[in-house]
Order: C-alpha cells, then sequence, then structure tokens
C-alpha cells in the first residue's frame, strides 16, 4: 500500500498537536455562518471568508486546551491532514524550494514535522494492518 493510500484510508490522530491552527487562512464555505469571521480579498479580486485570527496569528478559536470549538469547527479544519502537505512537498518541492517556503512561513515547518511524524505513525499502523 503506497503512503497516499494508506493516508487516504486513515483518520489522523492529532492529539495535542495544534499546528496547523496558527497562521493559516481558514477558508469558510458559504453555508458556514456563525463563525468570527473576516473577509480577504486575493490578488485575483477574489475574495473569501476566513476565520480571524489574533495579533499573533493564532485562530481565535485556540485556546491552551485546544480548539474550543472543536465538535463544530468548519470543513475545512476537520479535512486538513498534514500528513498530505507533507508528501506534496516531498514530492513537488525541491529542497531549496522547500527552504524557501518554510522561510517565508515559519508555522510550515511546524506542520511539515507534524506530517513528517503523523506519517511514520501511519505507515507503522499499515503495516501491522497489513
Ligand atoms: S498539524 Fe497535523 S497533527 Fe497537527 S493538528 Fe494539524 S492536522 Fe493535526
Ligand atoms: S477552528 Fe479550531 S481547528 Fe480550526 S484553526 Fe481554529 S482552533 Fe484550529
Amino acid at each position: 500500500m503506497t503512503p497516499a493510500d494508506l493516508i487516504a484510508n486513515t483518520i489522523i490522530q492529532c492529539g495535542e498537536c495544534t499546528a496547523c491552527c496558527r497562521n493559516t487562512m481558514v477558508i469558510l464555505r458559504d453555508d458556514e455562518t456563525g463563525y468570527a469571521d473576516t473577509i480577504v480579498r486575493v490578488a485575483s479580486g477574489d475574495q473569501y471568508r476566513i476565520l480571524q485570527s489574533r495579533p499573533n496569528g493564532d485562530c481565535v478559536y485556540l485556546t491552551n486546551h485546544g480548539c474550543s470549538i472543536h465538535d463544530h469547527k468548519p470543513a475545512m479544519c476537520r479535512e486538513y491532514d498534514c500528513r498530505e502537505v507533507y508528501m506534496a512537498m516531498i514530492v513537488a518541492k525541491t529542497r531549496r524550494e522547500r527552504r524557501a517556503d518554510i522561510a517565508s512561513c515559519g508555522d510550515l515547518k511546524a506542520v511539515l514535522r507534524a506530517g513528517r511524524k503523523q506519517l511514520r505513525n501511519t505507515t507503522k499502523v499499515g503495516m501491522k494492518g497489513a
């Protein structure tokens, strides 16, 4: 089974990790209302509703005990999988490109670390179950 198959067939176990709740643009779907949101306009002119962040970049719903709206967090949070981010970076980018990306977004490093760790755990579980 390939890493992509393992990722597709397993649910990520985040535990206490909150690496992707910092400096991340959580885009809300049109039907996702009632959140603390704000509108951003991107270079193409398109605009999106995103979750608000604190001045330090943390999501407004992030607490010392994790996500305060865990049971009804937006779809993008529910579907986010740092293993996919890690795999995409490893497959599609050179080491130099990865370094440049990490330098331009400090929290990406933490997400990639989490993705690598999660992928290793997934692979171990997958091999046991094979
Ligand atoms: S970075 Fe990965 S392990 Fe950490 S909270 Fe996000 S999805 Fe979960
Ligand atoms: S809503 Fe919760 S899971 Fe989503 S970014 Fe904010 S703190 Fe993280």
